[in-house]
């Protein structure tokens, strides 16, 4: 076992600070990252307060951080996928059992064994898994991602959350191509989901509560901006949506999104409010709408999106932030405030 450096938090009310973790030995199959960049997600906010207590209660102490790009600097005996020196990519998932429907058709993520990078039962060790705010990982290669050389680290990691929750969703809707797309919420997902919307061919119309966010939403790709709480600016494009990507982190009115949509029109959530959302029956049957929602996306749907990052040099925009700065970090998330990711420097930590 190594003993390793990481950011934890001792409770669901307690600041995350430093703490030291276990990783294990490499086994045969497994690669050990030097963790370069990490990104925030609103989920680990979430599973740091225990917000999702009721699905997923969060086991103390809880090291989070699931959009991890790294240095390979060791491999195991079987691995033949990568080597040490290599740049790598780990995103929310690092465990299935490989051999379930799910796993075979490519949807680790729906595996009933499926153990998630932190906060997940750890077969190894024990305990729970740990994230990425801390120097190094150890995973079995099949979860490792190669990550394209073009493209700015800082900017690669949340690609492995944000890209991977955005890019799922937009692909299995089919060919958007000159249709209209809404993307709901201007933050880590949402961004993203703008650039993929975008780079797919769609009609991109961003709904936002924050009208600061404007002029970017415009520069990230979208063709319109929507100020949601503005009820004049709703009502001009109601039934007029063929698909909606809901990426908001809180309680919603989620019907008033239902009629944007036109006849046969989706919305897929992807955020993952705290509580649950309450549904008109009325706004599904009037033009037969529905409701789906998306998590995350199996490993390899996640290369494939790196790929075409790497192809299309899409990154997210993000605000480096050294480690101790990620409760300063975590309530401007709260408030809506970030441009558009933070990803942690983890050199920052080497100091600490
Ligand atoms: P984020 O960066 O905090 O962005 C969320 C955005 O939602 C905010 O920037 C804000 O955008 C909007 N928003 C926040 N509170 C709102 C409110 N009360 N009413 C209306 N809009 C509000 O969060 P994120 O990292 O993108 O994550 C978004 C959600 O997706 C979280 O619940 C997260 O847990 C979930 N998630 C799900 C998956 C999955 O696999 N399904 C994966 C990753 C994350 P505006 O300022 O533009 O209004
Ligand atoms: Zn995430």
């Amino acid at each position: 076992m190594n003993t390793t450096k990481a950011y934890s938090a001792a409770s669901a009310t307690s600041p995350l600070s430093l703490d030291t973790i276990q990783r294990r030995d490499t086994t045969e199959r497994d690669v050990r990252i030097e963790i370069l960049y990490c990104g925030i997600c609103h989920s680990d906010l979430h599973t740091v307060r225990n917000e999702w207590s009721s699905v997923m209660p969060t086991t103390y102490p809880c090291v989070p951080g699931h959009e991890i790009v790294g240095r390979v600097t060791k491999v195991g005996a079987g691995v033949t996928r990568f080597k040490p020196g290599e740049l790598v990519g780990v995103g929310c998932l690092v465990d299935s059992d490989q051999s379930c429907p799910h796993c075979r058709a490519n949807v680790e993520q729906f595996c009933s064994e499926a153990v998630f990078t932190y906060n997940s039962p750890d077969k190894h060790l024990g305990g729970v898994t740990y994230g990425g705010y801390s120097e190094n990982i150890v995973v079995d290669e099949q979860f490792v991602l190669r990550v394209p050389a073009n493209l700015d680290l800082a900017g690669v990691a949340p690609l492995l959350c944000a890209g991977i929750t955005t890019y799922s969703p937009i692909r299995r809707w089919g060919d958007i191509k000159g249709k209209k797309v809404g993307v709901v919420g201007l933050g880590g997902l949402g961004h993203m989901g703008v650039k993929f919307a975008r780079a797919f061919g769609a009609q991109v119309v961003v709904f936002t509560t924050s009208p600061g966010k404007k002029e970017d939403a415009l520069r990230l790709g979208a063709h319109e901006v929507i100020i949601s709480t503005n009820a004049e600016e709703m009502k001009k494009h109601a039934g007029s949506f063929d698909f909606i990507l809901d990426t908001i982190a809180a309680e919603h009115d989620i019907n008033a999104y239902l009629g944007m949509l036109g006849l046969d029109g989706n919305i897929t959530l992807v955020g993952a409010p705290e509580k649950p959302l309450a549904v008109s029956a009325f706004a599904l049957l009037f033009g037969r709408k529905s409701i789906s929602g998306s998590l995350i996306g199996g490993i390899q749907e996640t290369q494939e999106m790196l790929d075409f990052c790497g192809k299309h040099n899409i990154t997210a925009d993000v605000e480096i932030i050294p480690i101790q700065q990620v409760n300063e970090a975590y309530a401007r998330m709260v408030k809506s405030d970030v441009k558009y990711r933070f990803s942690i420097d983890m050199a920052s930590l080497k100091s600490e």
